[in-house]
């Protein structure tokens, strides 16, 4: 079982690798892991190189924050993901380049790539705008990943969700991928959309491949 210990050290590791994997500047980003009946998470500001496992803060299951700092500004979605996805242990929040830019157009990712299917369905959804950190934003993200792994967050970033800080990261990296191909594509023409049928095709096919994955890892 992993310890409390070494999920802080992942969660800093984790926030040090999204900046050097290009997909997060500065602490605008966040991570998170389920913990005990809440969860631990960045704090906010601390730049990553100098966070110590000692800095994460914890927040209960009544939102009361334990810690020398005060939790990421992003805290409330973090927590209320948990309380609504069982599936969820562990949340990666950035505002990378290409799935930002996508979020300021306010669009949802469509069937462009089969891959878009790693998010759990046939698009990535885009919730709409409203201020950072508000209760409002964190209803808003829960809806648009209803059924998903990710989504986008207009005029922001983008929420990516795992079953370990490592999947929810890696799911990250290939969503900016995705949002990069996607916005490419447009530059030339309009993509061509996978039909429901094909992306049900895929679908299945990640289904297994997650329940083989789970095996493995299971601990
Ligand atoms: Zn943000």
């Amino acid at each position: 079982m992993t310890s409390e210990l070494n999920i802080r050290r992942q969660i800093i590791e984790s926030s040090i690798a999204m900046n050097a994997l290009g997909i997060n500047r500065g602490t605008s980003g966040n991570v998170s892991a389920r913990h005990d009946r809440g969860c631990l998470i960045t704090p906010s500001g601390l730049r990553y190189e100098i966070t110590k496992p000692k800095d994460i803060v914890y927040i209960d299951d009544l939102a009361n924050a334990h810690g020398k700092y005060a939790p990421s500004s992003e805290w409330r979605f973090h927590h209320d993901i948990y309380r609504n996805r069982s599936d969820v242990g562990a949340i990666v929040h950035t505002h990378s380049s290409f799935a930002t830019s996508l979020s300021c157009l306010r669009m949802t990712i469509p069937a462009f790539h089969y891959m878009v299917a790693v998010c759990g369905g046939n698009n990535i959804r885009c919730a709409p705008y409203t201020t950072f950190g508000t209760q409002k934003l964190s209803d808003y993200a829960l809806s648009a990943l209803k059924d998903r792994k990710a989504c986008l967050l207009a005029n922001h970033g983008m929420i990516c969700v795992g079953a370990t800080v490592e999947g929810a990261l890696n799911l990250a990296v290939e969503v900016e991928a995705l949002c990069e191909q996607y916005w490419r594509a447009l530059q030339v023409g309009k993509p061509k959309i996978l039909s429901k049928i094909e992306m049900q095709t895929v679908l299945k096919k990640f289904q297994t491949y997650g329940q083989a994955k789970k095996a493995s890892n299971s601990r």
